[in-house]
């Protein structure tokens, strides 16, 4: 709150489950993780510190219903950003299936979100289908998502979700400004208007030079990697990734970005440094 963030944004996830081994040797399927409480930290965020709070929405684990009541509980706490988003395959499968009864895509679950705000519920005969007035926002990929053949298929698939009602665009983090800005002019030449908020996110550990790169199927440039790599503990790595944070921030900033979007992960002490210099 001391930077007085224009927006915050609170992240969705499945329920994770896994196998456990019964004395018999049969298996037994149980819950390790919880479905997330956004919709709840949403509200307390609103409430306590009367800053916009931004709810994720996924496709993956959710069924059309769950989301719709999501959605109404949303709009009943006066939340009314949403990021939607099509989440990931859990982590012991190889590719992304939607719930039955679920959406295979985000333009789908967008397309919901917009029928809501047109008074067009999931039940024909609901009584009290009242319009919503959401905000949604959706992620594009500087560098590609990992599974678009090429950047033209995938931009277009992100044009399609700003034709269906898409108000701005987040973007995956990138650790190379140049990345971004010629994702922006691909997307302005490709037709898409919106604003394009840059996410950006610190590096605190030698780990995250493979871990990075394997999860989020982004680049970390030459010059980072190897001031990383002659770091001798992760302190001194926390440096280095505040520092490039900051020059990222500072040319961004200076370029006139709608926004800078941190992913803090829950771990804001890196983040909160370099706003201090910023501001
Ligand atoms: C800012 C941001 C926030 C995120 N927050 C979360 C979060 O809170 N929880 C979480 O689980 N994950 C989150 N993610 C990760 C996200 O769920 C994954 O990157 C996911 O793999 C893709 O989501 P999407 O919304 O971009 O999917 P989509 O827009 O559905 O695209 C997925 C893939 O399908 C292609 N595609 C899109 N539409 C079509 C179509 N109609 N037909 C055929 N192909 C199509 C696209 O090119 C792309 O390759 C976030 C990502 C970003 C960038």
């Amino acid at each position: 709150m001391e930077f007085s963030p224009a927006f915050i944004n609170v992240t969705y996830h499945r329920s994770e489950s896994m196998f456990k081994k019964k004395p018999d040797g049969t298996f037994d399927k149980v819950e390790v993780r919880k479905r997330p409480g956004t919709v709840g930290i949403c509200a307390a965020i609103m409430n306590r510190y009367k800053v916009d709070a931004v709810a994720h929405l996924i496709c993956g684990g959710f069924t059309r219903q769950e989301t719709e009541d999501a959605l109404i509980d949303l709009n009943f706490l006066g939340i009314d950003n949403v990021l939607v988003l099509r989440g990931d395959a859990p982590k012991n499968e190889s590719a992304f299936e939607p719930e039955p009864g679920g959406h295979r895509y985000a333009i789908e679950l967008l397309q919901q979100v917009m029928n809501m705000n047109n008074g067009i519920y999931l039940e024909e005969d609901l009584k009290n289908a009242v319009k919503t007035n959401f905000c949604i926002g959706v992620a594009g990929y500087p560098e590609k998502h990992f599974e678009a053949p090429n950047m033209q298929t995938d931009l277009a698939y992100l044009k399609a979700k700003v034709d269906a009602g898409a108000e701005y665009i987040t973007t995956q983090m990138f650790f190379d400004n140049a990345k971004y800005f010629s994702f922006v002019k691909a997307c302005r030449d490709a037709g898409i208007g919106v604003p394009i908020v840059p996410g950006l996110k610190p590096i605190s550990s030698k780990k995250q030079l493979t871990v990075i790169p394997r999860t989020f199927h982004v680049d970390i440039p030459e010059e980072l990697s190897s001031e990383i790599l002659k770091c001798k503990t992760d302190a001194d790595v926390e440096v280095v990734g505040t520092e490039w944070m900051l020059r990222q921030s500072r040319e961004l900033k200076a370029a006139g970005v709608p926004g800078l979007h941190y992913y803090t992960l829950g771990k804001p002490k890196m983040v909160s440094n370099v706003v201090k210099e910023l501001i």
